[in-house]
């Protein structure tokens, strides 16, 4: 499936089709769909009975195994998260363990006798050990393998990895397009929620999460420092990565600048005249 906001960049991977890249480079900002872009990519390249502009049909054997989740010529690559739960917070890497699984099956042949498929997602949470090995094979690729990686910052990937992929870039929907998505699932918070996902329309709605940015907010329109090693504690004991923190707090220094200017801020819209004010 592709989002609509998608579909014309489709027309790109329709049009590089006949060079055959063994390798693909689909980024763009987090939240947009790349991932299901990504996919939709590999149902195609593994399809046995394409459609008009390169389309998966949907009904072969092999998009039937796809949708199953159980082609066995497709693998998809994440980061192994730790258990959220445990003592140990998320660790979003993607180690040089994987990528020998990856690199394992692109020497294998396929079992539908078409070609294999590795989708690697985000690229650039492999570390360097694994993007070492991934590079070996990108520049010598076996025959029939492909190779997807999709990457929300692309600028963190090796520039010779890069060099190995045929880059596509891949857009956010407009403003309007994105606020009609995001109302038909959260109304009335669409507007709000929608800028501090910087204008992509896909993204998880945790309330837990919504509400310790909400108290986060109030407490630097007030700063007190007692008050914000309290709220270290709860946020701590929620087991965030500090990158949350980072994000949200950063967010408010770039909405206070814009403030400070007089121009509209961009990631807390409800809190404008505060903003202006302090
Ligand atoms: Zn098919």
């Amino acid at each position: 499936m592709i989002y609509p906001w998608l579909e014309p960049i489709w027309q790109q991977i329709d049009r590089y089709w006949q060079q055959q890249p063994h390798s693909w480079l689909l980024y763009g900002q987090p939240g947009i769909g790349k991932r299901a872009f990504a996919e939709h990519l590999a149902q195609a390249l593994l399809c046995e009975s394409l459609q008009a502009g390169h389309q998966p049909c949907g009904h072969c054997p092999s998009c039937h195994l796809f949708n199953q989740h159980s082609h066995p010529d497709f693998l998809p690559v994440s980061p192994e998260e730790t258990d959220s739960t445990g003592n140990e917070r998320k660790q979003a890497v993607i180690k040089v363990e994987t990528v020998r699984k990856v690199l394992d099956f692109a020497h294998l042949s396929a079992h539908r006798g078409g070609r294999r498929v590795a989708l690697i997602y985000p690229a650039e949470s492999m570390n360097v050990q694994a993007a070492n090995a991934l590079l070996k094979i990108l520049e010598e690729p076996p025959l029939g393998m492909v190779f997807i990686l999709v990457s929300h910052h692309k600028d963190r990937l090796l520039p010779t990895i890069k060099s190995r992929c045929r880059q596509v870039g891949l857009l956010k929907p407009d403003h309007n397009q994105a606020l009609a998505f995001v109302q038909q699932q959260y109304g009335e918070e669409a507007t709000n929620l929608l800028a501090f996902h910087g204008g992509a329309p896909l993204f998880d709605n945790e309330n837990n999460h919504n509400q310790l940015r909400d108290e986060l907010l109030s407490l630097l329109v007030k700063p007190r420092l007692l008050a914000l090693l309290d709220y270290a504690a709860v946020f701590d004991k929620q087991k965030l990565a500090l990158a949350t923190f980072l994000d949200w707090f950063g967010k408010w220094l770039l909405d206070m600048i814009l403030a400070q200017q007089n121009m509209p801020v961009m990631y807390y819209p409800a809190m404008q005249q505060t903003l202006v004010q302090i």
